[in-house]
């Protein structure tokens, strides 16, 4: 089964993916942790995304589509999640091409719905464990008071992204609102849409995504 996490920033989509990987064995495929990888380990992609990601821009779809390209020739498991992916109806358009060219087909979209004022305040209590990459929240997941993360054991540094300030988020929010809610509509079309409320505790938005899927 492949799905699409749809939404905004802050919207939940990483953490729902962490909780659909541990589940049902799927393969998260999530470009903003590539390019992450990409910007952290200097090479010659991630130098040219850095400033782009920083101002919450996006980055182009060529890069993109390449990334997920690649990762759909390898293991399969229990289907694969994009989660941040796609962005544009170009790139909409591409990963239809290319889930074709591999037999593969989309099984679900799924759309966390939020408000911009919980994403503003979910955004910025955010938090990683550097070991692991699992996500912590100040509000709703905080960091375990000894220190050592519940997901990989490891007393790692929790860190916050470049872009989760007040500025970056604005425009990435615009940037989602302008470019990526388009795609609500394309899969609506395609009878692919299914809507979640994405404002209710991990496990409740966890339960409503797995009724989506069945
Ligand atoms: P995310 O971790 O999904 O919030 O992505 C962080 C940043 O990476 C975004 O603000 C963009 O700059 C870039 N990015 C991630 N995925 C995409 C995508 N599918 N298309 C364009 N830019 C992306």
């Amino acid at each position: 089964m492949n799905i699409i996490l749809l939404g905004p920033p802050g919207a939940g989509k990483g953490t729902q993916a962490h909780l659909l990987v541990a589940n049902r064995n799927m393969i998260q495929l999530s470009t903003g942790d590539m390019l992450r990888e990409a910007k952290d380990s200097g090479t010659e992609m991630g130098k040219r995304v850095a400033d782009v990601m920083a101002r919450g821009d996006l980055v182009t779809d060529e890069i993109v589509i390449g990334l997920i390209r690649e990762k759909l020739q390898g293991d399969k498991q229990g289907g694969f999640i994009f989660d941040g992916f796609p962005r544009t109806l170009a790139q909409a358009d591409a990963l239809g091409a290319l889930l074709a060219e591999n037999s593969e087909a989309l099984h679900a979209v799924v759309e966390m719905q939020v408000d911009d004022e919980a994403l503003v305040s979910r955004i910025t209590a955010r938090s990683t464990c550097s070991g692991c990459g699992e996500v912590y929240n100040d509000l709703s997941k905080p960091i375990p008071e000894d220190g050592i993360c519940s997901k990989c054991g490891e007393a790692k540094e929790f860190t916050r992204r470049a872009d989760d300030n007040e500025e970056a988020l604005r425009n990435r929010l615009m940037e989602y609102y302008k470019k990526t809610s388009p795609l609500i509509g394309y899969y609506y079309a395609k009878g692919k849409l299914k809507s979640v409320n994405g404002l209710g505790e991990i496990a409740e938005v966890q339960a409503e995504i797995n009724k989506a899927l069945g």
